[in-house]
């Protein structure tokens, strides 16, 4: 099938590096003059969307900041996967609230403010520390104030100047989870484990797969609350739930309708990757299998500067994936993933590689 990509950054790349052994031709549409994607299809601007929408059949999106226009203006002649309607939900913390509360997925406290006097009364309500989020275009840990007394709350609403927000309680976690579910068009669905995500300042910095001392009802009870989002949005390909670990259970934090950095483990870990079973499910082939195939994988981002990779370049259970884009702060432009048999052999990997994360994000 010829499948279009909406954006052409790492996640289009890795789409299509594994959609073109099933046999697939890709075409990205994105402004962007210099992509990662381009070497895997052409690349259409806007100028050239019609030129675009001709070479497709069907298409899907690498980021839940796509325009809701441009999906509408693609579904007249093609179609889009995940729904539209999953992807109004991700794109407004408001509405993807709204959506755990009415299927009975634990959340987060939260009230939407228009104003600082809104926002006061919010604070009343939920209690402090909390934070407050931009309702849409967040990302990376971006838009947001973690308040922690009331003098703060004035700074907090100027500083998003935004016209609406959200104040969610603060949760206590112990850790950071997230999970992978992929649907596909005859209904099928599988999940991957749930991991471990160890972020720093809003940035996720290593994904250790599967998470630790998890217990099978635990996976069952993640995998239930992406069942019950997949039902009522008839999902479409796959989607990431982030999730916080808390003494009293799971809360969700927010979802993703597509593939996700926390997956990214999943190319050398797992018999199909996260990339290979969105495509498979959007294009209507059967899915395949998740089998992990370690004990053990761990996934680190490359932030900012690429340093001394080529130390790694042999190294058995060891694979780097770099996305060709320009070095620059806080950007993410890599990931290594390692495989492992046993705690100890995992631990002696992440360790060879702190260089590329801060201390503190992970300690043997
Ligand atoms: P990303 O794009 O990286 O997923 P984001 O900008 O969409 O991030 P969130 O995932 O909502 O934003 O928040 C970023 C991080 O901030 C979370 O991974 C978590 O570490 C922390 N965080 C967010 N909400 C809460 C909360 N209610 N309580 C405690 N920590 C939180
Ligand atoms: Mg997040």
């Amino acid at each position: 099938m010829n499948i279009g990509i909406l954006g052409a950054g790492q996640l289009g790349s890795m789409l299509a590096e594994e959609g073109i052994d099933l046999g697939h031709h890709f075409f990205f549409y994105s402004d962007e003059l210099s992509t990662p994607a381009e070497k895997y299809g052409e690349v259409f601007n806007k100028k050239r969307l019609d030129e675009f929408k001709n070479k497709i059949s069907l298409a899907t999106y690498e980021t839940e900041n796509t325009s809701l226009g441009l999906i509408s203006e693609i579904e007249k002649s093609a179609e889009i996967f995940p729904p539209k309607k999953i992807l109004s939900i991700a794109q407004n913390r408001g509405f993807e609230k709204a959506l755990f509360n009415d299927l009975n997925i634990p959340c987060a406290n939260s009230v939407i403010v228009r104003s600082v006097e809104e926002l006061r009364s919010a604070v009343d309500q939920i209690g402090l520390p909390s934070i407050l989020k931009t309702t849409t275009d967040g990302y990376d840990g971006k838009g947001q104030f973690f308040i922690r007394n009331e003098s703060e709350i004035q700074k907090a609403w100027e500083s998003l100047s935004t016209s609406e927000a959200i104040l969610e309680g603060f949760v206590n976690f112990n850790r950071e989870l997230s999970i992978i579910g992929v649907r596909g068009l005859s209904g099928e669905q599988v999940f991957y484990p749930l991991v471990e995500n160890i972020h720093k300042d809003g940035i996720l910095r290593i994904t250790i797969a599967p998470a630790k001392k998890i217990s099978n009802e635990t996976q069952r009870l993640a995998e239930d609350y992406i069942t019950k989002i997949f039902d009522s949005t008839n999902h479409i390909g796959a989607l990431t739930v982030e999730l916080f670990e808390t003494n009293d259970g799971l809360l969700v934090n927010e979802i993703a309708p597509r593939v996700h950095n926390s997956g990214h483990w999943t190319i050398n870990g797992c018999t199909t990757s996260q990339f290979e079973n969105h495509i498979r499910a959007i294009s209507g082939m059967p899915l395949g299998s998740i089998n992990v195939k370690s004990n053990w994988c761990a996934m680190i981002n490359i932030i900012g500067k690429v340093g001394n990779i080529q130390q790694f370049a042999d190294k058995q259970n060891l694979f780097i994936n770099l996305y060709g884009k320009a070095e620059r702060e806080n950007r993410k432009i890599g990931h290594i993933n390692v495989v492992a048999e046993s705690e100890k052999d995992l631990n002696k990997l992440l360790e060879s590689l702190s260089d590329y994360y801060p201390l503190d994000c992970w300690k043997n």
